[in-house]
């Protein structure tokens, strides 16, 4: 926290008050960086080559990215005016919160999930309003639901959950856009879309020509499955009239020529990458199982990452994974998410787990209430 009086200038008070954004440790060369979420393979060669012929450093990009548009409104089905890239699938949220909410509104999220739901309220001088996660840290829609007040303008819907795993069922999420005001805008944020398995997830982009409800957006991103999170580019499907709201407040031309060209190239690579994203999946059910049977209670998993609920423990245990070479990603006082890395890192993040969870007090919550160790 910053106090405000050290500050030269008049800042906005909640924004004095916020914690100026701290990075996910980086790794040193020998360790595994499992802190991020990203994908652990190179670029495809293809995806690299095109974005080396663009040159150009001198030019401005194309403002709306109109081939990458067109490309995903083909493939979803809608107009191109229903699409919209941004620098990242984060500068999306931001421009939507903006869009819809100011001093005095409200904008619902489920906690804990993303670290910038919190952030991106604040800083549009809303007032956030987390509801906390329910049975096997999964949104607990219902209340979700009870917290919509007249003020709410924003409702932010994370499936699979960063960083605790589970999904959003579709019959859940269907019934719970039933229950929301339809002038109220739903933000179904999907970044880690491509690694779920679970049949009966929740897909805003299921049927062609985007969701039926004009109040939701749905939200993806290149930076997790695409491997792309250096080149910053994630898109939004949704109503033309709520994306233009979100253009409005957008930065124009952040979204670099490279960006674009390197997700058309990835897209065109497609069945190569989600052969990739599949290994991950694989890796990840494995670890997931493997990790139960060390005694740790992990929720289901449906992105590329697991989540350890090491409670108070969290940054002791977070410290032993570090000396072994594995950076992970600690929550304080709640729990550790560990990304879904190289092949190489799996047999580690286990012998670490499993020295750890012993270690965890009778009745932890990070202890699997069946397993007796
Ligand atoms: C990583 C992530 C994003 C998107 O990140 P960008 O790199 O900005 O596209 C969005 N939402 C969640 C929950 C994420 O974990």
């Amino acid at each position: 926290m910053t106090d405000a009086s050290d500050i030269p200038v008049r800042v906005r008070p909640e924004v004095a008050a916020l914690p100026p954004y701290k990075q996910g440790r980086q790794a040193g060369s020998d360790a595994f960086k499992l802190s991020s979420n990203e994908n652990p393979f190179d670029p495809l060669p293809g995806v690299l080559d095109q974005v080396r012929e663009i040159g150009g450093f001198n030019r401005y990009p194309d403002a709306s990215a109109a081939r990458l548009r067109a490309r995903l409104a083909e493939r979803f089905g809608v107009s191109d005016d229903a699409v919209h890239i941004g620098a990242g699938s984060v500068s999306i949220l931001a421009q939507l919160v903006q869009a819809t909410a100011g001093p005095g509104d409200e904008v619902i999220y489920a906690w804990r999930s993303f670290e910038a739901y919190p952030w991106l309220a604040i800083v549009a001088g809303a007032t956030a309003v987390p509801v906390p996660l329910g049975l096997g840290a999964r949104h607990d829609l219902d209340a979700m639901a009870t917290a919509i007040t007249e003020r709410t303008r924003a409702i932010i819907v994370c499936s699979p959950n960063n960083p605790t795993g589970p999904v959003v069922t579709q019959a859940e999420f269907d019934a719970f856009v039933e229950k929301v005001p339809a002038d109220v805008l739903v933000i179904l944020d999907e970044a880690y879309a491509e690694f779920v398995t679970a049949p009966d997830a929740v897909d805003g982009l299921r049927a062609p020509g985007g969701h039926p409800r004009a109040n939701v957006v749905v939200l993806r991103t290149f930076s997790k499955a695409f491997g792309l999170a250096g080149l910053r580019v994630g898109y939004a499907v949704g109503h033309p009239r709520v994306l233009d709201a979100a253009r409005s407040t957008a930065i124009p031309l952040s979204v670099t020529a490279h960006a674009e060209v390197a997700a058309l190239a990835s897209l065109d690579a497609e069945s190569e990458l989600l052969e990739r994203v599949s290994v991950i999946a694989a890796r990840r059910d494995a670890l997931v199982a493997a990790l139960r049977e060390t005694g740790w209670d992990v929720p289901d998993a449906q992105g590329n990452f697991v989540w350890l609920p090491a409670g108070d423990e969290t940054i002791d245990i977070a410290e032993r994974f570090v000396e072994a070479g594995l950076i992970v990603r600690p929550f304080a006082g709640d729990g550790i998410r560990i990304s879904v890395g190289e092949h190489e890192s799996v047999e580690k993040v286990l012998g670490i787990a499993g020295s750890v969870v012993g270690t965890l007090p009778e009745g932890h919550r990070g202890r699997a209430a069946s397993v007796e160790k």
